[in-house]
């Protein structure tokens, strides 16, 4: 990812059942899904008879000493890495959510975005409950409380009958570990498992975002978590249960665009694969006459491999990325032009020199950070610059758990394509199509898409659409 120009990340969640180090195979999941959000992480345990916490601002990394991890013992675990989506980014909303309950003390932690959260809220409200966070996740745990069920698993299921939107969630209570996502199957969850050692008797049950963190802690792959499917692991094993009756699958298509990582299975489907056939796909549609192909670092990279086989162009990496840009830094007194890109992005003039290059990036979203890009490999020498994007324009916002701008600052929603190429100074600009972009995810196979992202048709009522965006524009 080059500059700020892109869909920001959401948060990814990790759970662990039944392990002697549960709070370090938390930690180690949670590391391996640090891309889903890097603004706040957070882990608490069970260790039979209390739940424990530990959460706060910054990277995983950073946060979890050994002696942090050392005063989380506990054998049950979840975990969340946060870029927060509705409410502020305030360590208060940072998440594992732990609350004391009439059933029991549990912990919650959340990847999506509830559509209906602030109707529910002002509805209780009205009636007396008092939130301490903006979470649209803290309705959830109102909701178990006030349940009339009186079983947790019950409550549990009665609460998320009640909410609409994107949800995959992991809970904790003293002796069990829940998994759930929604009906519709927005963003993922998958479920794995770590044979017994040394002695024990009992396998122990992973949960997480992307399968990246299974291979981390030596968990092996077992299946996907159904949308509308409530898993119970306990002292008496695996239960499952759909909550709700299904409805029509609608999987977030970007996932395997931009989100998620390359080695990662995401929905049953290798990430790698879908987006090197995006690459593919793009060649077929939208061909340049061009001596090489060159990726916008990293989220390009895989799109430009399938890109560059498809087309017989040779693949250079004509840009390398600086991994160790923080996010504060020094600038010059004296303006430079480009300096936010140039810090991360600098050109292989050696390469671009007198050559017509094809630039491959996942997605435009403003635009100003493309711009400078092909302003970058310009300068850099290069004789032509045919950017093509691997996915098709980005019309409208995400209300299922991603980040993104409002409807007026998405340059596709405003823009026609030759009005982008313009602004983008390239010499020719091709989106992918959304067929091309279904076939590359084999939509209707597996799986079935959402895609409201590149067509405005959303899959869900958006009760909420006034709430949210403004939280979505307040970001930096
Ligand atoms: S609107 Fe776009 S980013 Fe959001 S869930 Fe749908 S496909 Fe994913």
């Amino acid at each position: 990812m080059a500059g700020n120009d892109k869909f920001r990340d959401e948060c990814g969640v990790v759970a662990i059942y039944a392990h002697p180090e549960a709070e370090t195979l938390a930690y180690l999941g949670l590391h391996a899904l640090q891309h889903r959000g890097q603004e706040s992480a957070g882990i608490v345990t069970s260790d039979g008879m209390a739940l424990h916490i530990h959460k706060a601002m910054g990277l995983v990394a950073d946060i979890f000493t050994e002696k942090r991890l050392a005063r989380l013992r506990g054998t049950l675990a979840i975990g969340h890495t946060r870029y927060s989506t509705t409410g502020d980014s305030a360590l208060l909303n940072a998440q594992p959510i732990m609350v004391q309950s009439n059933k029991g003390t549990i912990a919650l932690a959340h990847n999506g975005n509830l559509t209906n959260a602030q109707e529910i809220r002002s509805r209780m409200e009205a009636q007396g409950s008092i939130f301490q966070t903006s979470s649209d996740t803290e309705v959830i745990v109102h909701l178990i409380a006030q349940s009339r069920e009186h079983t947790l698993p019950d409550a549990f299921a009665d609460a998320l009958r009640r909410v609409e939107g994107a949800f995959s969630l992991v809970m904790l209570s003293r002796d069990r570990v829940f998994a759930t996502r929604d009906p519709r199957g927005f963003r993922p969850l998958a479920m794995a498992r770590i044979p017994a050692q040394n002695g024990s008797t009992h396998d122990t049950i992973v949960f997480a975002s992307e399968t990246c963190a299974f291979d981390l802690i030596g968990a092996q792959y077992e299946r996907e978590v159904k949308p509308g499917e409530l898993i119970i692991v306990g002292p008496e094993g695996v239960s499952s249960r759909n909550f709700a009756p299904a409805q029509a699958q609608s999987s977030c298509i970007f996932e395997h665009v931009y989100f998620s990582r390359p080695d990662s299975r995401i929905f049953g489907r290798p990430v790698q694969e879908s987006r090197e056939q995006l690459g593919r796909e793009l060649a077929r549609e939208a061909p340049a006459d061009a001596d090489l192909v060159v990726p916008v670092p990293d989220s390009g990279v895989t799109a430009a491999m399938g890109y560059a086989a498809e087309s017989g162009i040779p693949l250079r990496f004509g840009l390398i990325r600086n991994h160790y840009v923080g996010r504060t830094f020094i600038e010059p007194q004296q303006s430079v032009r480009d300096f936010g890109v140039k810090l991360k992005l600098n050109p292989v003039r050696s390469l671009l020199q007198g050559k017509r290059i094809v630039l491959i990036d996942d997605s435009i979203v403003r635009g100003t950070t493309s711009r400078k890009i092909v302003r970058m490999v310009r300068n850099a020498g290069a004789k032509e610059v045919h950017m093509r994007i691997s996915c098709p324009p980005t019309i409208s916002p995400c209300f299922y758990g991603v980040d993104t701008p409002r409807k007026a600052e998405l340059i596709a929603a405003n823009n026609t394509i030759e009005e982008i190429r313009q602004y983008t100074g390239a010499d020719s600009l091709a989106y992918l199509s959304l067929d091309g972009l279904k076939k590359a995810c084999h939509d209707g196979e597996k799986t079935t898409y959402c895609t409201a992202c590149y067509t405005g048709q959303y899959p869900t009522n958006l009760v909420d659409v006034e709430e949210i965006l403004p939280a979505a524009v307040e970001k930096p």
